[in-house]
């Protein structure tokens, strides 16, 4: 429990209304995504002068001008994504290092005998520093590897994934993403114009077959990389 100035805040108590808000909106489901989302405190995750405006569902600003995304749309890509415990996850984007540990709480939980992985990459050295500090101080650093570099290359050395979640606005399906999935693995990404996308996931059912479906508009700040903007 924080006081800031006046005001009072009880993260917990904001945390599970936020949840049950999202539960009634249809977004979140399953109870492994709901469970990640009670469990994973959003507060150590955006700047001081942010913390108390942690769980209004709304991105918010974190640094070099990127977002902490919202957390309905957290929840929706994690259901989106189907994740199982033992997955191994790449994430690309991983600004404040929050989306990572809800995954991580799903794959890797830690009373879990077998434990999954997440691998999450970010183009911003500041950024990395950022979310490697976010995420040693809520106990994700075992579970969650952030790397700095391009993720519209992936990242081969621990290939291939059960699951890959952008969490950036990319042009079209960078193909190393596709080629680094397993068979039956899903990418779930933001695919449209700079300006306004459309969240998909897309199942790889064979070495060069795909199944695609579009979920919803989303708008996310732009993938940028060699198979990006
Ligand atoms: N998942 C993040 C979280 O939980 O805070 C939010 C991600 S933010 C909406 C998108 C992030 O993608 C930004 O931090 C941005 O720097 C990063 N990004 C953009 N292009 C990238 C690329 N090619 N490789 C890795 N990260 C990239």
């Amino acid at each position: 429990m924080f006081w800031f100035g006046l005001e009072f805040l009880d993260f917990e108590l904001e945390r599970k209304r936020l949840v049950e808000r999202l539960i009634s909106e249809g977004v979140l489901k399953t109870d492994k995504v709901i469970k990640a989302m009670l469990k994973v405190p959003r507060e150590e995750f955006v700047l001081p002068e942010y913390k108390k405006y942690a769980y209004i569902d709304s991105p918010l600003p974190i640094l070099k001008g990127q977002t902490i995304s919202a957390p309905h749309m957290v929840a929706l890509m994690c259901e989106a994504a189907d994740l199982e415990v033992g997955h191994k996850v790449l994430e690309v984007g991983t600004g404040s290092g929050y989306h990572a540990a809800v995954i991580a709480e799903i794959v890797a939980p830690k009373e879990a005998k077998v434990k999954g992985h997440v691998y999450t990459i970010e183009r911003i050295p500041e950024l990395v520093d950022f979310a490697r500090k976010n995420l040693e101080k809520t106990g994700y650093n075992d579970r969650v590897t952030v790397i700095l570099g391009d993720g519209t290359l992936g990242y081969p050395e621990a290939a291939p994934y059960d699951r890959i979640i952008v969490t950036a606005a990319a042009p079209h399906e960078p193909k190393p993403l596709l080629q680094q999935l397993k068979i039956g693995g899903k990418l779930v990404i933001p695919i449209g114009s700079r300006y306004m996308q459309y969240l998909y996931v897309i199942e790889k059912v064979s070495g060069g077959k795909f199944e695609r479906k579009s979920l919803t508009p989303c708008v996310f700040v732009p993938l940028i990389g060699e198979h990006g903007w």
